[in-house]
């Protein structure tokens, strides 16, 4: 079976590798638009932290799957794909909240073993697994909690789909609609044939339906994210950070912190880093972890949430057109799900019974 994936964020990379690792012909093209939301995202791996249940079973199982995404690709030739478990830490002054997220937790955690050891920190300790904390927060401490480099994650999957046969270009492509049926895309002038169509394309996805009537409910939603710099110490192991605000800070090594994020719904695909975006990322930063005020301001990186009205995400072939299959709308939670979702609908289109898995996110609803 030939396979054309459009997109190749984290949805149609994994998409792609899926699939060659199935034995598709795949061909995987990027028009290397600016404001990808892989390139952009923070890279938390915490499913079992979300502040809501709505599709917590689905995002917990996609946590415990980045364990096998991780051996999968080393079998494929990458042992890069830069996840790894380092912890979270939820923070808060407020201790009684603090004991009823450690029970929230703890169930979440007995359900899912990759979640790991959920226990009650007090400030002190908190401060020991990320030094530049506020001095009066104290934490639960959630040891399965990952982080993953988007960029990284992104190029293990397309050089694992490579390794398994696949094709990976470049440039902008159209459906290739003849007589009221998907034959294939347009790249450039030329046709390339294809006996399926994965349109996994991020927050410009609903722009590569519309030649087929489909409205597909996915739009932008701007986050600006910033990176600092920690001259000289060591960050590797500090844990991800999430206070109750919904901002959030992580650490890569070597010196970097992570802070982010705005969530700016309407913004169009609007690609600036605005006054008020780096304002509202820092003021939330600083006051979480004054320790960060004199890192050194590295960039600030700017991505497009695929969004979705009712927050869950668009998989599946379409009713209509069976031979397109969408892998979009993940807003902020596609690095996350993204790999175990590319999974399902790479099995659903090579004909495999992926259960009711993805009953949940038909890709033609009204958001
Ligand atoms: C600031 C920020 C922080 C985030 N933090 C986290 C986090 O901590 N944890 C988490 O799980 N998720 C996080 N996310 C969400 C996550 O990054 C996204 O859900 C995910 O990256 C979406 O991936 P995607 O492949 O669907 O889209 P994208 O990465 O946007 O990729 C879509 C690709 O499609 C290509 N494309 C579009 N149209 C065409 C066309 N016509 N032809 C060819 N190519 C086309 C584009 O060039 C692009 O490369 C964050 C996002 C942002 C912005």
């Amino acid at each position: 079976m030939r396979v054309v994936v459009v997109g190749s964020g984290i949805a149609g990379a994994a998409t792609a590798h899926q699939l060659s690792r199935r034995g598709a012909e795949v061909v995987v093209i990027d028009a290397g638009l600016t404001g990808a939301a892989t390139a952009a995202g923070a890279g938390i791996v915490s499913p079992w932290t979300a502040r809501a249940d709505r599709n917590l079973a689905f995002a917990m199982a996609a946590g415990e799957y980045y364990r096998t995404l991780v051996e999968e690709l080393a079998e494929d030739g990458r042992d890069d794909s830069s996840f790894e478990v380092v912890g979270g830490l939820v923070v808060r002054s407020d201790t009684a909240e603090l004991r009823e997220v450690r029970e929230r937790l703890q169930t979440r955690a007995e359900a899912s073993p990759a979640a790991g050891v959920v226990e009650l920190l007090d400030p002190g300790e908190a401060r020991e697994f990320f030094p530049p904390l506020a001095a009066e927060l104290a934490a639960v401490h959630v040891s399965g909690a990952g982080r993953v480099d988007g960029r990284r994650l992104r190029a293990a999957l397309l050089g694992a789909a490579r390794n398994r046969g696949a094709q990976v270009c470049e440039g902008r492509v159209e459906l290739d609609v003849d007589g009221g049926r998907v034959r294939g895309v347009h790249l450039a002038g030329e046709r390339i044939g294809a006996d399926a169509v994965v349109v996994a394309a991020g927050a410009w996805s609903a722009a590569l339906l519309e030649p087929l009537g489909v409205s597909l409910g996915v739009v932008p939603q701007r986050g600006q994210i910033t990176h600092l710099d920690l001259p000289g110490t060591g960050t590797r192991t500090w844990p991800v950070v999430l206070p109750p605000s919904g901002h959030y800070l992580l650490a890569f090594p070597e010196s970097r912190v992570v802070v982010g994020a705005t969530r700016e719904t309407g913004s169009g695909f609007d690609h600036r880093v605005t006054a008020s975006g780096q304002r509202e990322v820092l003021e939330h930063a600083l006051t979480v972890a004054p320790g960060l005020a004199e890192a050194t301001l590295v960039e600030t990186r700017v991505g497009f949430r695929p969004a979705t009205a009712d927050g869950l995400p668009l998989l599946g072939a379409l009713a209509e057109h069976p031979q397109v299959s969408v892998v979009s709308g993940f807003g902020p939670a596609g690095l996350t799900i993204g790999p175990y979702a590319a999974q399902l609908v790479a099995r659903q289109i090579l004909g495999e019974q992926v259960g009711d898995e993805l009953a949940p996110y038909p890709p033609e609803r009204a958001g």
